[in-house]
């Protein structure tokens, strides 16, 4: 670490997987520079684009933790590159090299990009939108949540699809469709606006839903929206998703 003008500099490694989808050769980039504490991963990246090397690819769109499309996985921890800034990452892992690698969630298209449209194979056999809508209680008006059902489920809607959870769950069974989209079929099984709840319980308690999971922890650790998601899969292993609030 430097000081310059006052500001502290820190002298970083990213050692960047690297791969190239015309010739199918992968190969590990290393990358030296200079950041300033509160730049983030996604500046990082950024900055190699415009100073060293402008091929290295990589994702991102809002940049403010709600879109979930900058996720990679640095020093084996899934988290958004938008959240993470230079003087935490060098905090938290006790270094200033970082190994940054793509979620390993789907196939690499190029360096740190996944083919999304894959990994969302996964959550779409869920469904994870109201397939059968309770009707509302006077016609034009909206279906009412109560304060109190809401309270049961309403941390799991703030899910931003980010694929963190899913890359870090150590439930290597093949068929087992992860934990996000557990959640999102446990949020339909939880949400009184949902009246199709067979097709949700079906695929949960079948040889690909909730049993596949060994209860680590390891997807509620990372999920950068603070969703316990083992909880939820907890509560359907036990029945209490179904049960009356
Ligand atoms: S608790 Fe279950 S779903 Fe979550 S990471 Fe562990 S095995 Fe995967
Ligand atoms: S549950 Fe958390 S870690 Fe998993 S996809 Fe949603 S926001 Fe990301």
């Amino acid at each position: 670490m430097s000081q310059k003008t006052g500001q502290q500099v820190y002298n970083l490694t990213l050692k960047i997987h690297r791969y190239d989808p015309d010739t199918h050769r992968s190969w590990i980039q290393e990358y030296r520079l200079e950041a300033g504490r509160i730049l983030r991963f996604v500046d990082l990246f950024r900055k190699i684009n415009e100073e060293q090397d402008a091929t290295l690819a990589w994702n991102s769109s809002c940049e403010h933790g709600q879109c979930g499309t900058c996720s990679v996985k640095v020093n084996g921890k899934s988290l958004l590159a938008c959240e993470l800034l230079v003087e935490n990452a060098v905090q938290y892992f006790n270094t200033t090299t970082f190994n940054i690698e793509p979620l390993n969630i789907a196939p690499v298209v190029r360096d740190l990009l996944v083919d999304l449209e894959k990994a969302y194979e996964r959550l779409d056999k869920v469904r994870p939108y109201i397939i059968r809508p309770a009707p509302a209680l006077s016609p034009g008006e909206e279906y009412p949540i109560s304060p109190h059902e809401l309270e049961g489920y309403v941390n799991a809607t703030r899910c931003i699809n980010c694929f963190c959870c899913a890359s870090a769950c150590i439930s290597s069974h093949r068929t087992f469709l992860g934990p996000h989209a557990m959640l999102a079929a446990i949020i339909r099984v939880m949400d009184p606006r949902e009246q199709e709840k067979q097709e949700r319980l079906k695929i949960l308690y079948s040889d690909q839903g909730v049993y596949r999971c060994h209860s680590s922890r390891a997807c509620s650790f990372v999920c950068p929206k603070q969703i316990d998601v083992a909880h939820f899969i907890a509560l359907a292993k036990e029945g209490g998703i179904t049960r009356k609030r």
